[in-house]
């Protein structure tokens, strides 16, 4: 055993076994992941699925049924014992912003500040607008600025009393696309260079990898895998995570051996090894990014719908009835509807469940 085996891990957040809801319901069960410091985590899920129920359980605004949350080795939610919110140092920050409108940019900034003196406040609170770029705009008022503004705002506020772990909820949730791309790593940079925890809430995949180290994919309050989100990708826990993460769909082969699975799409050769019986029926994903184009190949599916999206086209392929997936090519390669495409298989990944139904 290396020593290093033998220490145990310093985490800051530890969610054991977690359940908890509203009135006698249980929305949220038996959830369990432990976040590093420093790290940013993610719950990821549909809407509904009980995202914001278990950040309301981490704020301590919310008791819990059955289980332990712990802050920095500290237990701070037990089933009838509850560290008050205030008390957790942690910061929240919501979808719509929740800005004091009545105050200046500084004092919603400072809200929080009661220890310091007038000056070290305004200093303080300098400090953090330099952090989010909006040094300029201390002494305007929240309806003056853009939502994007407002976010970092929030941001700066939630981080003004130096919180151990932020919570963000929806953050980019009213801003438009471009901006959501970029205020989401700007946040992830300013986390980062602070070296504080939190754990975004989002439904947005892409959101969720681009801004966080570790994710959990969530489906009727249960955790179906908590991992980074290249292992989320290539090693879906189950077939929700694999339809839920990323694009994609499944089409059904047949065990050839451990690693290899014959479908209409040929064989196809994977880069781990499964325990099923030869001859076992199986669904196995495929993704857009799977497919390539090979004016060689012998496989010819039929074009049966396309997306055109400027640098790339997204195309629906039919080998059968049972057969369809997608592909996605760069634009150039430009067929039409009813076309017969030559391509195949380039998946290092080879990811199949055994056929249920
Ligand atoms: P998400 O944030 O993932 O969209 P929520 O955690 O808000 O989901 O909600 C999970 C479930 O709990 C939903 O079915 C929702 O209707 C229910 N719920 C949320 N808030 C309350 C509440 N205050 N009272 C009763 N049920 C609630
Ligand atoms: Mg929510």
């Amino acid at each position: 055993m290396s020593p290093s085996a033998d220490l145990p891990v310093d985490w800051l957040l530890e969610v054991n076994n977690l359940s908890c809801g509203y009135g006698n319901g249980s929305v949220v069960k038996d959830v369990s992941f432990s976040l590093s410091h420093g790290d940013i985590g993610c719950l990821l899920g549909p809407s509904g699925c009980g995202k914001s129920t278990i950040l309301r359980a981490l704020a301590g605004f919310l008791p819990l049924s059955a289980g332990e949350i712990r802050l920095q080795s500290q237990s701070i939610s037990l089933p009838g014992r509850m560290v008050a919110p205030e008390k957790r140092r942690i910061g929240m920050v919501f979808q719509d912003y929740a800005l004091f409108p009545h105050l200046t940019i500084a004092d919603n900034v400072g809200f929080g500040l009661h220890k310091e003196n007038r000056s070290e406040k305004r200093q303080k609170v300098m400090e953090l607008l330099a952090l989010v770029h909006l040094q300029d705009l201390a002494d305007n008022y929240p309806h003056e600025l853009s939502g994007g503004q407002q976010q970092r705002v929030a941001l700066a506020r939630a981080l003004a009393p130096e919180p151990t772990l932020i919570l963000l909820d929806e953050p980019f949730s009213n801003l438009d696309t471009d901006l959501r791309r970029r205020l989401s790593l700007d946040v992830r940079d300013i986390l980062k260079t602070l070296g504080i925890s939190a754990i975004l809430v989002t439904h947005d995949q892409q959101e969720a990898f681009a801004m966080c180290d570790q994710v959990a994919v969530l489906k009727d309050g249960s955790i179906q895998q908590w991992d980074v989100p290249y292992n989320l990708y290539h090693e879906p826990a189950n077939r929700f995570v694999a339809g839920f993460v990323g694009q994609g769909g499944f089409i059904p082969g047949k065990a050839l051996g451990p690693d290899t699975i014959e479908s209409e799409l040929g064989i196809i050769h994977g880069n781990r090894a499964y325990k099923w019986p030869q001859g076992t029926l199986v669904d196995v994903l495929i993704r857009p990014d799977d497919i390539v184009y090979d004016a060689d190949s012998d496989l010819k599916p039929k074009v049966v719908e396309k997306t055109f999206a400027g640098t790339s086209t997204l195309y629906r392929f039919r080998c059968s009835e049972d057969t369809e997936f997608e592909a996605l090519f760069r634009s150039h390669l430009d067929f039409y509807l009813g076309e017969n495409v030559p391509v195949r298989v380039e998946a290092d990944h080879l990811i199949a469940f055994e056929r249920t139904a």
